[in-house]
């Protein structure tokens, strides 16, 4: 990257851009650690996080998927 004026303007105070933790259903964005009422499912080895409210939707879907998983 080259920039023409030359002067780096990160020194910002929250300039960094932290990995937002939204869920993986609705969107919902969280700020900053998950909330303990967030659920955590691994899928594909990825990560995703679900809101109290999804989670409890997605909790029957999630022990649904599993059960069809072992056919
Ligand atoms: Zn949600």
């Amino acid at each position: 990257m080259t920039s023409l004026s030359g002067d780096s303007d990160h020194g910002g105070p929250s300039a960094e851009p932290q990995h937002s933790l939204v869920c993986a259903r609705c969107g919902a964005p969280a700020d900053g650690p998950p909330p303990t009422t967030w659920t955590c499912s691994v899928e594909n080895g990825v990560r995703q996080y679900f809101c109290d409210r999804c989670s409890r939707e997605n909790l029957r879907s999630i022990e649904g998927r599993l059960d069809s998983a072992w056919w």
